[in-house]
């Protein structure tokens, strides 16, 4: 059997970045960038006042002072103003500095009379002004190729005047879950019969990816409807495959792949929960068999199929986010596999949750993070350890 390590190098060696594509900023929200991208503009572009108030020369500002103002200076077009030792400029927050000013004195700091104000402060110079280029220099890398475009780096793509981003291609995918037992949600259960639960979990955590989900069925354990449904679903870039990956007489996934010559790669990996798991190539279409245990789906879907399709988007970095946590119980991996504990991640500290059974939905839903346990690892309540964590 495959180690994980194994399988997801395996995996991700099969995997190539599709091809990018410009889009404009409103659509490029969790696409990853292509290329580097480097400020056109300083920021801020010029020096400006942090808010409204008076711009003077600070030297000429001591607490008590009168001062002649000598003209307006509004945000959105440089008037040109200059500033004399004595002077103030009206000015309002954003609106370039006038000339000769080295200070902003806030207008909660003077008290106005006609053409006169009176500071109530002592002034220093530099105060309340935004310096050109103080956040950010010309030519500085604003965005890394493969980084992962947030609603701060449009914000940030948007200063520079960039109206559309080079970014990784889109990811279309393909949900098959298969079992003669599933009932849709909202039908009617015989004795039996269990809901199909698998296709809402895996096109939540698709779409969470950045995947595109076009087609999702459900499937009887019966060879033709699995080879028509499999033809159809392989149009996709990823097609998952819920349930029949096993070695039972029912689990007919394996067979009807090789049936459309498929290459299958992966089958069986050393992964608790989820050993069953298979990878295959069906033409362009990348194939993700996932055991139909729900739990195993998910934990299997984190490790293996999100990496997969993150690289297909042109993402830097497949894996996700650790962070330390004390754990508040002993643990042992005594299974042959690498062990995946769902648990609470809570001020810091990490608590299994539910049953610790590839079935047991309810303790998953409970659970917002994973501790890996490689085999034979033993680890004491009040270690830290690092967990993963999906946030969804
Ligand atoms: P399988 O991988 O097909 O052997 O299924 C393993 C277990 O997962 C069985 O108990 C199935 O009933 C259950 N299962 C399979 N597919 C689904 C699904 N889509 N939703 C909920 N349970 C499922
Ligand atoms: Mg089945």
């Amino acid at each position: 059997m495959l180690s994980e390590e194994e399988a997801r190098l395996r995996i991700l060696d099969k995997i190539n970045p599709l091809p990018e594509r410009a889009v404009p900023l409103g659509k490029a929200l969790c696409c990853f960038a292509t290329q580097d991208y480097f400020a056109r503009l300083p920021l801020p572009a010029f020096d400006n006042s942090a808010m409204d108030g008076y711009a003077v020369v600070a030297s000429a500002c001591k607490k008590g002072a009168r001062l002649r103002v000598t003209g307006e200076q509004p945000a959105g077009r440089d008037r040109q103003l200059r500033v004399s030792p004595g002077d103030a400029v009206r000015i309002f927050t954003g609106a370039p500095m006038p000339s000769g000013a080295d200070a902003v004195v806030m207008q909660e700091d003077v008290t106005r009379d006609r053409d006169e104000i009176a500071i109530d402060t002592d002034v220093e110079a530099g105060e309340f002004i935004r310096q050109r280029g103080c956040d950010l220099a010309e030519g500085q890398r604003i965005v890394a190729k493969g980084e992962r475009i947030r609603a701060a780096t449009l914000g940030l793509l948007a200063s520079q005047g960039i109206a559309d981003v080079s970014v990784g291609g889109e990811v279309t995918a393909a949900i098959v879950s298969t079992g003669d037992e599933l009932v849709q949600p909202g039908g009617k259960l015989e004795p039996g019969q269990i809901y199909e639960s698998n296709s809402p979990l895996l096109n939540a955590l698709l779409q969470r990816c950045g995947a595109v989900v076009k087609l999702v069925e459900l499937c009887r354990d019966e060879p033709e409807s699995l080879s028509k449904a499999i033809k159809q679903a392989s149009k996709s870039d990823v097609l998952i495959i819920s349930g029949g990956v096993s070695v039972g007489e029912h689990d007919l996934v394996k067979d009807a792949l090789g049936g459309e010559r498929a290459e299958i790669d992966i089958w069986r990996v050393a992964i608790k929960p989820g050993k069953p798991f298979l990878f295959a190539q069906l033409n362009q279409c990348k194939v993700f068999g996932l055991p139909g245990n729900p739990v195993s789906a998910f934990v299997t879907f984190l490790q293996f199929v999100r990496p997969a399709i993150l690289k297909m988007m042109g993402a830097a970095n497949l894996d996700l986010p650790q962070v330390p946590a004390k754990l508040a119980v002993d643990l042992t991996n005594d299974s042959d596999r690498a062990h995946y504990i769902r648990g609470k991640l809570e001020d810091g500290k990490f608590t299994p949750v539910g049953r610790q059974e590839s079935h047991a939905l309810f303790g998953l839903s409970q659970a917002n993070a994973l501790l890996r346990l490689a085999v034979g690892q033993a680890v004491c309540g009040g270690e830290m350890v690092d967990v993963q964590i999906w946030g969804l």
